[in-house]
Formats: C-alpha cells, structure tokens, sequence
C-alpha cells in the first residue's frame, strides 16, 4: 500500500527541497542525500508506486516508456553514458528505506558491497 507521506512523495510536491538533475512530466532526479558512489543519483517516477514491482505491473505502459526515456536522460544528463551502475531495492528486506519506487544510478563506486 503506498503511502503518500514519504520522504519522495514530498519531494515531487517540493515540500521537501533536492539538488535536481533531470525533471519532466514522468520523472524526477536528483543527487541521493548521502552518496555511495562518486557520482549518485535518484530517478523517481512522478506517480505513487512503492518499488519496481508494482510500477512494472500498475503503470500504464506509456508512462513506463517515458519514465525510462526520463532515466536514459539523467544518464546522459550526467555524461554516463560510457557506463553506469544501476539498483532498485524492493522491500525491506531488500534493503529498501524509502516506499516511492526509485532507480539509483551510480558511477565510480566507492562502496561496491553496499547494495
Ligand atoms: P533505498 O534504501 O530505499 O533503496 O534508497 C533510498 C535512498 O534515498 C537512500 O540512498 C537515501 O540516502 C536516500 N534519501 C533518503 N532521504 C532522502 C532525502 O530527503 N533526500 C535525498 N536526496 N535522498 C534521500
């Protein structure tokens, strides 16, 4: 069950400030608040989906496509192109702190074992 007072919820209504990296109708990026990589950034659809298993299931398949061309273009935003690491943890158990489905992407690793 989503529950709409999560930290990124509040975010996408900007009750709750983020250094932004990309943003449009389907997705928001932004710098993670306490990075484990180099560079590490979130990207977050702009609907209430708990993680990845519930967006590929729940969201209409055009809002899946722009999300992912919204992930492709904080990539590029980010000079990444040359590779990246991409996580979505799903559930707690997973590692999962945050119920607001995000894919973090990460360059140059400091701390491979976190996820
Ligand atoms: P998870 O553990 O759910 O996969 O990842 C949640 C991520 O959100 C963590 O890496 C954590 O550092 C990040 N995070 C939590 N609260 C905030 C916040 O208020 N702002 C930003 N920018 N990142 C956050």
């Amino acid at each position: 069950m989503y529950d709409s007072n999560n930290v990124f919820a509040k975010i996408i209504r900007g009750e709750i400030p983020c250094k932004q990296v990309y943003s449009d109708e389907y997705a928001l990026a932004f710098y993670d608040v306490n990075p484990r990589a180099k560079t590490h950034v979130l990207v977050i659809p702009r609907a209430d989906y708990t993680d990845i298993y519930d967006f590929t299931a729940n969201a209409p398949i055009e809002f899946q496509a722009g999300f992912w061309r919204a992930v492709r273009n904080t990539v590029n935003e980010l000079g990444l192109q040359g590779g990246f690491r991409s996580v979505a943890n799903t559930g707690a158990t997973a590692g999962q702190s945050v119920f607001h489905f995000h894919l973090h992407i990460m360059s140059d690793e400091r701390f491979k074992t976190d996820f």
